[in-house]
């Protein structure tokens, strides 16, 4: 069993990560950094300093934590000797995430850079079908009410996230499952008047192949939600819906099983920790950042919740 704690009890921590630590037999969720409330049962600290001093034996931690403000507790992690899942998007900045793994690989730790929308069911299905299928058109859109689904969540709106929350999901599933690299070519950001991050976003990406990658992202989406990419290829067109967890061909529905992404998630990290093995592909978080980078900015009216 791997003893392992949590850094950040939010939402992601309450809605996915206690209940598949507690279903994983290879972990024991023995800790929680916090600043609030922990988990029953859990013991809860301040920082990771205090908590290793306690003397309790964790050798693995999952940060939960908003992006911003990572580097720290990442470092303090690996200084303790602690293997380390990071939550997606990784950090605030890409230097910042560029650094996890040159920490990571000083101190000998298993760094797991996880994106969680990589672990739905129909990613690994539509990667075999479109291995030997060519792209002629893919179609990404994103589209969700940040008000239902972050309510109160100030930090979303800080600077380099907004609607790139939910959208680097969508990235880091076509980064899988499309030829690559891929790059951005144009991108639009819409900006409320009254927040530094946008809600909107219209990006255009290319890979090796000549096919043109379009992708709408929409925090203000007031009608049916949706996080949809269609893949237009010479054998047809794919469809991966609800967050990838289903797949059709040209609306025909194909199965793909229904195991839980987080299921996956915490597999796969015991593997990597059984193998003394990191994961860490920025990719996903390198096309947010070229995004902002070459982003045609525009206002917006006020966002208002
Ligand atoms: P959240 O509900 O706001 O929880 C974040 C937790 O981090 C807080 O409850 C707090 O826990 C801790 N924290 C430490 N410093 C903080 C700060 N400056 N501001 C706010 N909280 C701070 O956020 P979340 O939805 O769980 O998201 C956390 C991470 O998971 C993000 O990177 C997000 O992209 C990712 N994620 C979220 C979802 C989702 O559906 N919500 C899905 C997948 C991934 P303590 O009270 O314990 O200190």
């Amino acid at each position: 069993m791997i003893r392992i704690a949590i850094a950040g009890i939010g939402k992601i921590a309450r809605d996915q990560h206690i209940p598949h630590i507690a279903a994983n037999r290879d972990f024991e969720l023995i800790a929680a950094v916090t600043r609030h409330e922990p988990p029953s049962g859990v013991s809860a600290f301040t920082t990771i300093g205090e908590m290793m001093a306690a003397g309790l034996g964790v050798e693995a931690i999952a940060i939960c934590t908003p992006p911003i403000g990572r580097l720290a507790l990442v470092r303090e992690a690996f200084d303790h000797g602690l293997d380390v899942l990071i939550e997606k998007p990784p950090a605030a900045t890409l230097s910042e995430a560029e650094q996890f793994a040159t920490i990571a690989g000083q101190a000998d730790r298993v760094l797991f850079v996880t994106w969680h929308l990589r672990e739905a069911a129909a990613v690994e299905p539509a990667c075999k079908w479109l291995a030997d299928r060519t792209m002629r058109s893919v179609r990404v859109d994103w589209r969700e009410n940040v008000r239902v689904w972050h309510p109160g969540q100030e930090w979303i709106w800080q600077p380099g996230i907004g609607v790139f929350d939910p959208g680097i999901n969508a990235l880091s599933v076509i980064t899988r499952i499309l030829p690559g690299p891929l790059c951005v070519e144009a991108s639009e950001l819409r900006f409320p008047s009254n927040k530094p991050a946008p809600i909107a976003a219209s990006l255009t990406l290319k890979g090796p192949n000549p096919a043109t990658i379009a992708v709408e992202f929409d925090f203000d989406q007031r009608g049916p939600q949706c996080w949809d990419i269609a893949v237009e290829t010479d054998g047809g067109t794919l469809q991966l819906a609800d967050g990838a967890s289903k797949m059709a061909v040209d609306g025909v529905p194909v199965e793909v099983g229904d195991e839980a992404e987080y299921a996956r998630l915490y597999r796969r990290f015991a593997e990597l920790i059984a193998a003394r093995r990191s994961d860490v592909d920025l990719a996903p978080f390198r096309l947010v950042a070229d995004a902002f980078l070459i982003g045609r900015r525009s206002e917006v009216g006020p966002f208002g919740e």
